[in-house]
């Protein structure tokens, strides 16, 4: 599954590479996964892709003064075009947005030419510098699709643009979603509301920690910190890496720490993120970023998956493995405490 680096570095690719075209064409191939009419999207330009947790924000404006009847879809084996061309209208006065949740098995890929071949993206694939060839750009589940002809079987939406790229968004076991909302209204969902500040935000801060934690002394601080109403964002390998950093142990219950405690456990989870950011996030096993470079934050880990090691800071301690809230954690039982 995705975790918030993961989604952070999806949303950076693609706010590279779409946003300012406008969707000429979407095709909707499961009701479940794609909660809209396509009707709605067609027309509107991609103002903005932002991230809450780990759902991205599509913000759109309404860029189409004609009626959808009004439009005149001319396709052709290699393109697509409305006419007539699309007028936009200003601000996001009647903007929607939508919420796209990748959850277990999601991915979105863009498509600089739609319909390449595998052959085709190998051979003009460069060695090194993916990122200035942008022919395809993907994130989410990590499969061989990165690479692979599209639409295939788990394709859920194909989104078409002005300048002839494709967005796919694939989910094999289709738990991800896409949604739509008026933009007036992205405050008031439940999915959104209910989430506590982004690990990543300005809101979240030790006052606030601790005031959390007052209402819930006995919690364990691992339980905590992974409670999305709490902080959203901080999945269970960035966790038990935060507070290796922090030398707290992840069964402490929050009502024994103390403010500089709070402090270096902050600090630590927010060292921890931008690891992952830095090193293209880690799924649990691979992990390809936006532009196909392959994530190495797991090559980069202290304590997750490295059980029976010696502490990495050389405490003489050994790193364990317990299980706790259900989640399997990692720790060094000498030094984190
Ligand atoms: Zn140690």
């Amino acid at each position: 599954m995705p975790e918030l680096p993961e989604v952070e570095t999806i949303k950076r690719g693609l706010n590279k590479v779409i946003v300012g075209k406008t969707i000429t064409g979407f095709e909707r191939r499961d009701m479940k996964v794609i909660q809209f009419e396509p009707e709605e999207v067609i027309g509107s330009e991609i103002t903005e892709i932002e991230r809450r947790a780990k759902i991205l924000i599509f913000h759109l404006s309404r860029a189409v003064i004609s009626t959808p009847q009004e439009l005149r879809v001319e396709k052709s084996s290699d393109h697509i075009k409305i006419s007539p061309p699309p007028t936009r209208m200003s601000g996001s006065r009647d903007g929607k947005v939508l919420l796209t949740h990748l959850k277990m098995t999601g991915q979105l890929i863009w498509e600089e030419n739609a319909g390449e071949t595998a052959f085709e993206l190998k051979k003009i694939r460069p060695s090194t510098e993916l990122r200035t060839a942008t022919q395809r750009v993907a994130g989410g589940h990590p499969s061989p699709d990165w690479m692979a002809k599209l639409p295939n079987a788990y394709t859920r939406a194909i989104f078409r643009f002005d300048d002839n790229s494709v967005l796919f968004f694939n989910d094999l076991r289709r738990f991800g979603y896409m949604k739509l909302y008026k933009t007036a209204d992205l405050d008031l969902l439940t999915e959104l509301k209910k989430l506590g500040p982004d690990a990543l935000s300005d809101k979240l801060t030790v006052e606030y920690l601790m005031r959390k934690a007052s209402k819930i002394p006995n919690r364990k601080i691992k339980q905590f910190i992974t409670d999305q109403e709490i902080i959203s964002g901080v999945g269970n390998i960035y966790v038990d890496e935060a507070l290796f950093y922090a030398k707290i142990s992840p069964l402490r219950p929050v009502r024994e720490i103390k403010l500089i405690e709070w402090q270096r456990i902050k600090g630590s989870i927010v060292k921890a993120l931008e690891l992952g950011l830095k090193y293209g996030g880690s799924s649990e096993d691979t992990y390809v970023d936006a532009f196909g470079n392959q994530g190495t934050m797991n090559d980069h880990t202290k304590v997750y998956r490295h059980t029976g090691a010696p502490c990495p800071d050389g405490c003489s301690g050994t790193i364990k493995r317990i299980v706790v809230g259900g989640r399997g954690t990692h720790f060094c039982p000498a030094c984190q405490i």
